[in-house]
């Protein structure tokens, strides 16, 4: 069986770079492709059309990956991606295999109910962000529990309601290196809006990260739109598509963290304009979205995979604004519509 995949290259002192995408979601589709043993070749067609075959080794400081795929009819496989020598020729090996269950630590899809503990989040009345995120993400967990799912939540009311969530958020068992952990294809992290852009209109976003296709966090906005008797937000910073966001540093951005790193005496992060702002987009994708909080910041601890191949595709989706009573009187009556909408979404999209 032959895999063929278009690569965009270019050439630069002599080195030729490239790459099958600069999306994280997008190129060689791990979920679809069938059990065998695979050897990954670059073939070069040269303008007087010889073809030449190289094979690839691995000069990078990551290591090997094994990837499982989602739970489908309570079957998954097993990927093991590895660089390997044939009689001292380095060569690239994929390998899919079918295994029974997915391993204790393993999970198909992760969610995280924002803040908890001491930090409630924006407040309206009696309700509380931190409340209502949680409500909706026990009944996403619940439903997509229901459909075979293996799930993981970064909370689910058992923490302690004084434990400082913000400060701790990068301990070996905060929520940045938990959700890590879980190894998930999905993160989904759930949100109500503080400020008010506008007193009348609010709405939903959802926040994707900056080398991403934007059609499933398309679709999750589109859903909740056409089946919860909301709307778009219409706030127009960040937007990239109807109710989709991309929030990236600024240089203002830039320039606070590099005032913040010079005053508490630490070395600035290597941030750009294309770094993803919102920590959870960022801190959960590894290399692929610039994860950065490496300790040297003493007020935090260290993301152990900051620096790592390892990494999930992450939404921020702020659900509707706590200070809208339209939007807050909907998420609170009809929050489990909501979460219908996004395991409607999770279905068209990831069961094939
Ligand atoms: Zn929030």
């Amino acid at each position: 069986m032959k895999y063929g995949i278009k690569s965009d290259f270019y050439t630069q002192n002599n080195t030729i770079s490239f790459s099958s995408t600069d999306k994280i979601n997008e190129g060689l589709d791990l979920e679809t492709i069938p059990i065998n043993e695979y050897y990954i070749f670059i073939k070069l067609t040269f303008s007087n059309s010889d073809i030449k075959y190289y094979s690839l080794k691995n000069t990078s400081s990551y290591s090997d990956l094994t990837y499982y795929t989602i739970t489908k009819s309570n079957s998954n496989n097993k990927i093991d991606i590895s660089f390997n020598q044939y009689n001292g020729i380095p060569y690239m090996n994929l390998c899919v295999k079918k295994v029974d269950s997915l391993p204790e630590d393993i999970y198909d899809f992760a969610i995280d109910p924002g803040h908890g503990g001491k930090d409630k989040g924006a407040k309206s009345g009696d309700y509380t962000e931190a409340e209502l995120a949680l409500k909706c993400g026990l009944d996403l967990k619940n439903k997509l529990e229901i459909l075979g799912f293996k799930v993981f939540i970064s909370r689910d009311g058992s923490e302690s309601q004084t434990e400082d969530t913000t400060t701790n958020m990068y301990d070996e068992n905060g929520r940045i290196n938990i959700l890590n952990k879980s190894h998930a294809k999905l993160l989904l992290s759930l949100h109500l809006n503080e400020n008010i852009y506008n007193k009348k209109l609010g709405g939903i976003e959802v926040y994707a990260p900056s080398n991403c296709n934007l059609d499933f966090a398309s679709s999750i906005a589109k859903n909740i739109v056409d089946d919860c008797g909301t709307n778009y937000s219409s706030l127009k910073s960040f937007k990239a598509e109807d109710g989709v966001y991309v929030r990236n540093f600024n240089n203002a951005d830039i320039l606070a963290y590099k005032t913040r790193a010079s005053k508490s005496g630490y070395e600035p992060y290597n941030i750009t304009t294309s770094t993803p702002y919102l920590y959870i987009i960022r801190e959960t994708g590894g290399i692929s979205t610039g994860a950065f909080v490496d300790g040297r910041n003493k007020l935090y601890g260290k993301n152990i995979f900051y620096n790592s191949n390892i990494g999930i595709e992450a939404y921020q989706i702020e659900l509707g604004y706590m200070k809208i009573n339209t939007d807050l009187e909907n998420i609170v009556n009809n929050y489990p519509q909501y979460m219908d909408a996004i395991v409607k979404t999770i279905q068209e999209n990831y069961i094939k």
